[in-house]
């Protein structure tokens, strides 16, 4: 099969023939399966990945990495064979490090791609099913509605004013409108083919079913190789600012390694060994271990995020969440089930309760404590008639175990589609109005989708002798359409006081939560020439109201406490009528007695200035239309504020971009809207922001903790060198002891630190602002205190060991002795200091030693690791260190454990002066 063809120049027929394809049933799974491998998969190839080696090799070239090998080169010349090995071993152990945590957050990474990779619905064996956009071959038959982006190239074969926006392929940013039966001329450009759809473009308007005529690299997208170059921002700003801080501290180490080898060799110290020193010292100084912390501590907590339903599409999103300042939430889906019930409905005249729940079939319409019977009650037959007529959704019944696994069985009812819709399916199966018989007696020839701008939908359908246009709609854009209304025995024009009553009805639905749509039809004798909604939507006949429950998710309530507690304002924003919205809100805790609710109309009227003055007293905007959403997010981003907004149309894009996170839905959403995204909520859900806001404070706090241990340790080995030069003392640690605490000993922990369990305050403090430094004024404080308690207890254990306080005796015995003290002091404090740093404020004991069991683990690793190298014999060589027995090693414990008191004061002070909890 040549799948190269003008399809364009053929009537959809001819390509589905072509093709070997069927509009009724599309491929059959085994067809498809056997394409697929001819095929290959849908996707556009990316830049392959690197390979463990190649990964491997990338570490040797930092700079580090390159100055290490050049000193154990040297090493190696002098005739200091044992020094060579262990600087190239100690290299070797990095390297690896590296690698393994590189692959550790790619695969996180990776796996999250995945996640987040874009879907299509095919017809295949008779069945529509949701596939992995990537599965499709040529020959299927897809379904695209608006929203949904183009997962191949196809040919059209049905459309209903199906509009596609293909910016992305030929730099046309209206939208087109596409037309199924065209056929064209062979040379006609792409951007005229408009029976075609493109992979990479998105529908924004209506719908259409296409069938793939070429499928991953041989898509126009694959032919356009530039795009596969398109890289997407992968560094936070946290990381490009630690890059430069590392790059910077780099510099000044180098510089002064450079001081301390001219000095030393001046002061006639042998040019070998202050070479070494000098190595030794940048090591101590360059903070190699912070770039991967940084991705790897990044990459699990996304990973974490993943897990509570957040996939992260852009990473820098997640620094963002944990200073975000303003949750802008739609209600329908997020702050509620979407999970509907007809509760109410008005005629004319009337109110009736309708009986039951969720989508079950079982269930009355009860007026004054009677049972209505629908079929004979024409108003109510009418109403019900246009809301399961103008609907897309559909139910199909299936039964359901009974609990506890007991052999009984029920009926229950699976909705496929918008649960607004579904609801009104249901209620019609209850007055005996069902779906399938219907659209046997009125099929639909045509419709005006649904718009949240219009708020309204329209189809129109052929009965025996005239067009049947049905209508739905909320109740205040319906009725401006309206001019008459049924009022159960004839149609009557719609008088003020009609008009008035309705109204009133669905004030008092939507006060008692009720989510409400009117229903309004009009017969013609003739369909007019073009079907728009200016031709259409006029002068209709209002039937009636249904009112909707759609309850508060029961983990809402709590958010939204969370939030405020946090310092975060969140804020409700919905198409729907404004007492539902008030009425909700108030319901979940957002709308407060000192707060207020708007309406888009309101909303439209304030200038600007006056918004801003507003807008943090505005919690709930009440039919809004998409446009308006941007303008809340701009007026909030003036006050200074960072914002998360959550979206699903294909409207609301240009607001997700806006907002510095941008939230899609992953079950309503629609793929222009996850496209625009930096983050998709699989489960819908308000709650799983709040949980992902909470998590991106986590990964910030852990990584700052991470960094501020890791550079406090390089601080105090610097210092430890500086104060024995300067003392005119022996150098306290001999060059592999340095790279071996800075490569070995303190990577551990500083791990373990990055997975740290958040802190108690975490959701009691406010936002982080987000431009304050990672290492502010009092972080530098801080691990200047902590760096010189390190190198003070090194040293007085250094000086123990040469005699202190009795006169010191720097024979090389002893000094063999006091060196290997100070390695010990020094790394077992490093290790100690570890817990220091689970919080700022609290007491180590306060957040419990054992909490973190990584760092537990870390910390017994890394000090067995150390007593190794002191205490096997064959060892010892290499690292010139010798076995510290009894009051010796006794004498290494106290004074490590001297850190942790430093801690608890530094924190007792911290917690007097009112510092800020962590
Ligand atoms: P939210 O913005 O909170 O997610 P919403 O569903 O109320 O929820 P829109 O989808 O913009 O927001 O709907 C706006 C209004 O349009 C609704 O309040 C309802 O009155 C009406 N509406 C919603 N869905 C339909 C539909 N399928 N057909 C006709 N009218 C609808």
């Amino acid at each position: 099969m040549n799948t190269e063809k003008p399809w364009h120049s053929m009537p959809p027929g001819q390509v589905l023939v072509e093709l070997g394809a069927s509009r009724e049933s599309g491929l059959s799974e085994e067809e498809a399966e056997q394409r697929l491998k001819r095929y290959g998969p849908n996707t556009l190839s990316e830049a392959s990945g690197r390979t463990l080696l190649q990964q491997f090799v990338a570490q040797f070239r930092e700079f580090l990495v390159i100055l290490l090998l050049v000193a154990a080169g040297v090493s190696a010349l002098v005739g200091e064979l044992d020094d060579a090995i262990v600087i190239a071993f100690i290299v070797v152990v990095n390297a690896v490090l590296g690698v393994v945590q590189e692959r550790r957050a790619e695969s996180a990474l990776g796996a999250l791609r995945k996640m987040a990779s874009p879907k299509a619905r095919v017809l295949r064996s008779g069945e529509v099913r949701m596939v992995d956009a990537s599965m499709l071959v040529p020959g299927d038959v897809i379904m695209i509605d608006a929203g949904d982006s183009v997962p191949a190239d196809a040919r059209l074969i049905e459309t209903a004013l199906l509009k596609v926006d293909e910016a992305s392929l030929t730099g046309e940013s209206v939208p087109v409108e596409q037309n199924a039966s065209a056929v064209l001329p062979v040379n006609a450009p792409l951007g005229d083919r408009v029976n075609c759809v493109f992979m990479g473009s998105s529908a924004t308007y209506g719908r259409g079913v296409a069938v793939v005529v070429a499928t991953g690299m041989s898509t126009e997208m694959g032919k356009i190789a530039a795009f596969l170059q398109q890289e997407e921002d992968r560094t936070t700003p946290l990381q490009q600012r630690l890059e430069y801080l590392g790059k910077r501290l780099g510099i000044v180490a180098v510089l002064l390694c450079i001081g301390v080898f001219i000095a030393g060799v001046l002061r006639g110290e042998e040019v070998f060994d202050m070479f070494l020193t000098a190595v030794s010292l940048a090591v101590a100084a360059i903070p190699e271990g912070l770039p991967a912390i940084v991705t790897i501590v990044l990459a699990l907590g996304v990973q974490r995020m993943a897990a509570r339903n957040a996939i992260i599409r852009r990473l820098p999103a997640v620094e963002t969440l944990g200073s975000a300042s303003v949750v802008c939430s739609d209600k329908t889906g997020t702050l509620t089930t979407n999970q509907m019930t007809v509760k109410r409905m008005y005629v004319p005249g009337r109110t009736i309760e309708i009986t039951g729940d969720g989508y079950s079939p079982d269930g009355a319409l009860i007026e004054n404590g009677q049972r209505v019977d629908a079929r004979s009650d024409p108003a109510v037959m009418r109403t019900l008639t246009c809301a399961v007529l103008c609907n897309d959704a559909r139910v199909r019944s299936v039964s359901v175990k009974g609990s506890a696994g007991a052999v009984t069985t029920r009926a229950s009812l699976e909705m496929v589609g918008d649960p607004t819709e579904g609801a009104l399916v249901v209620a019609g199966l209850k007055a005996g109005v069902d779906k399938i018989q219907l659209a046997k007696w009125a099929p639909r020839i045509s419709e005006l989708p649904f718009e949240s701008e219009r708020k309204r939908m329209t189809t129109i359908h052929r009965t025996d002798d005239t067009y049947l246009c049905c209508t739905k709609g909320a109740p205040d854009e319906l009725l401006k359409v309206c001019t008459h209304a049924f009022d159960g025995t004839a149609v009557v024009p719609l008088s003020d006081a009609l008009r008035a009553e309705i109204q009133g009805a669905n004030v008092r639905m939507a006060d008692a939560a009720l989510r409400v749509l009117g229903m309004a039809q009009k017969e013609l004798t003739a369909l007019p020439d073009t079907v728009s909604v200016e031709t259409v939507e006029d002068g209709m006949v209002f039937l009636g109201l249904v009112g909707m429950q759609d309850p508060p998710r029961p983990e809402a309530r709590d958010s939204v406490a969370e939030c405020f507690g946090a310092g975060i304002t969140p804020v409700m924003i919905t198409g729907d009528h404004k007492a539902t919205a008030v009425a909700i809100a108030r319901d979940v805790g957002i709308l407060t007695p000192d707060s207020v609710a708007l309406t888009g109309a309101e909303l439209a009227r304030m200038s600007d200035r006056e918004l801003d003055e507003a807008v943090e007293k505005i919690r709930v905007y009440a039919r809004v239309a998409p446009e308006h959403k941007v303008r809340i997010v701009d007026a909030w981003k003036r006050a200074g504020h960072v914002v998360a907004m959550t979206g699903d149309g294909v409207n609301d894009a240009p607001a997700l971009k806006r907002a510095d996170i941008g939230a899609a839905m992953g079950i309503t959403g629609t793929d222009v809207a996850k496209g625009a995204a930096d983050m998709i909520l699989t489960d819908d859900n308000f709650a799983t922001i709040v949980a992902a806001v909470r998590e991106g404070r986590v990964i910030f706090d852990n990584i700052k903790k991470a960094v501020q241990y890791l550079l406090s340790c390089n601080v105090g080995e610097i210092i430890l060198i500086f104060a024995a030069i300067l003392m005119g003392l022996p150098r306290p640690l001999l060059p592999i002891q340095i790279l071996w605490l800075n490569l070995v000993t303190d990577s551990l922990p500083a791990l373990a630190l990055g997975v740290d369990p958040p802190s108690r305050h975490l959701m009691q403090r406010k936002p982080r602002d987000r431009n304050a430094a990672v290492i502010g004024p009092v972080a530098v404080r801080r691990m200047l205190i902590y760096g010189l308690s390190v190198a003070a207890v090194s040293l007085v254990s250094f000086a123990m060991g040469l005699g202190w306080p009795g006169p010191m005796d720097t024979s090389a015995e002893n000094l063999l002795v006091a060196r290997t003290m100070c390695l010990m002091t020094m790394s077992f404090a490093q290790l100690v200091h570890a817990f220091n740093f689970r919080s700022y404020i609290d007491s180590a004991f306060r957040v419990g030693i054992f909490r973190n069991r990584h760092l537990v683990a870390s910390v017994l690793i890394s000090g067995s690791l150390q007593l190794a190298i002191v205490y096997i014999p064959f060892l010892q060589g290499f690292f010139d260190v010798t076995a510290v027995q009894g009051l010796k090693f006794l004498d290494v414990l106290l004074l490590s454990m001297v850190l942790l008191a430093v801690g608890e004061v530094l924190k007792w002070v911290g917690r007097l002066r009112g510092e800020q909890a962590d």
